[in-house]
């Protein structure tokens, strides 16, 4: 599965990787045995990871799923997909397909299911960002714009095209115009994604070379690798600042979130710096090597422990990543490891949580009660989810 896929698959409708398969028939009673035992040697090697989590810390009140599998063909799909999150215990939803297609529909079946609803943001610029020329041969990051498995710049998430530079005027005046839309139409938030770099550190088209260079000059004390790697951030943070200040000055009460993608390796958890009501910062990636649990301890303590640092109002929501399907069966989650994954995050302390994508947790039953179960969600309506058909 190339990266290019993996991204057309978050927003488009060619979720070509799944391509109507029926990924999930009954299986033989032999391979549940085969399942427990995976499920007993998985445990032995929690264990060894030597991580206790207590049972009883749940401060999460801000639960968000994010969707770009569930079909969107009419009013009842949404009924579908706008419960099913609610039962495994979710508050907040996004639904790309839902907001392009029928998004009062969606806003009226989320508020009619106490659900609140946003709208995802991404960039959009008639600048194109650019790679350093002796990045056009850099490797492809395996973790499709996810922190690469060793500390090192030296990946980029795609080469078959590039993102739009955000730090644009046309950007910020297109992110303006999509909220105002978001806004009229009734939704309850909107959630930016996609504001991060190709290369997983800094934007080289002509202007934002130019810009770099003034801002290395006017910081003469700086060494120049720290200027860059700052002037790369604060693109970032003027990006998000500009639409969240927009949006609260057109509607005061409009939530706000974000999915920190792609990860920005020169700071990875920089979103304490964002303006957001709810900060989704990834501390347990989608796919194989899934991350350890010390790393993702550590990443959720950090996360809750700065929510505060810079924005008074902000909670800092720790992102969970589960895929199943097509491509990415071999990167499927243990219900165990998730739970795990869960009460790490609730030992941390944190009020929020943010966890996707749903269509393939649905698609997992046992992923599903464990969330219900961890979430406050209803575990008794697990058993009655068909398992849904992926879009195409
Ligand atoms: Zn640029």
């Amino acid at each position: 599965m190339d990266q290019q896929t993996v991204q057309s698959s978050r927003f488009g409708k060619s979720t070509v990787f799944f391509k109507g398969k029926q990924l999930f028939k009954p299986l033989p009673q032999k391979i549940f045995w085969l399942v427990g035992c995976a499920m007993f040697y998985t445990n032995i090697a929690i264990a060894r990871e030597n991580i206790q989590v207590s049972t009883n810390k749940n401060l999460l009140h801000w639960k968000m799923t994010w969707c770009w599998t569930l079909p969107c063909r009419n009013e009842r799909d949404i009924e579908y997909g706008v419960i099913q999150a609610r039962n495994l215990g979710f508050n907040a939803m996004e639904w790309s397909q839902a907001q392009a297609e029928f998004p009062e529909t969606f806003v009226a079946v989320c508020r009619k299911h106490k659900m609140e609803s946003y709208y995802c943001i991404n960039p959009a610029s008639e600048i194109k960002q650019q790679l350093l020329p002796a990045e056009d041969n850099f490797p492809v990051s395996s973790q499709a714009g996810g922190e690469p498995p060793d500390p090192d710049i030296g990946k980029v998430i795609s080469h078959k095209r590039r993102r739009p530079c955000f730090n644009q005027e046309d950007a910020r005046r297109n992110a303006k115009a999509v909220v105002d839309k978001a806004i009229k139409l009734g939704f309850d938030g909107i959630a930016l994604d996609f504001v991060g770099y190709d290369n997983l550190h800094g934007c080289y088209c002509a202007s934002c070379c130019k810009a770099r260079r003034d801002y290395i000059a006017s910081h003469p004390g700086m060494a120049a690798k720290e200027a860059e790697n700052r002037f790369a951030e604060e693109c970032i943070v003027k990006y998000y600042a500009s639409v969240v200040a927009y949006a609260k000055a057109v509607k005061p009460a409009v939530k706000t979130t974000c999915h920190i993608y792609p990860a920005f390796m020169p700071d990875i958890l920089y979103g304490n710096l964002l303006p957001v009501d709810y900060c989704g910062q990834t501390v347990a990636w989608f796919f194989k090597p899934h991350w350890k649990f010390e790393k993702i301890k550590k990443y959720s303590e950090i996360v809750v422990r700065d929510e505060n640092k810079y924005h008074a109002h902000s909670i800092g929501t720790p992102f969970i990543g589960f895929y199943c399907g097509g491509g990415y069966a071999k990167d499927r989650k243990t219900a165990e490891r998730m739970r795990q994954e869960i009460r790490i995050i609730k030992d941390a302390g944190a009020k929020g949580i943010q966890i996707v994508e749903l269509g393939h947790i649905l698609a997992d039953k046992a992923v599903s009660r464990v969330l219900a179960e961890e979430l406050d969600g209803s575990p008794e309506t697990i058993k009655c989810i068909n398992v849904p058909q992926m879009s195409k």
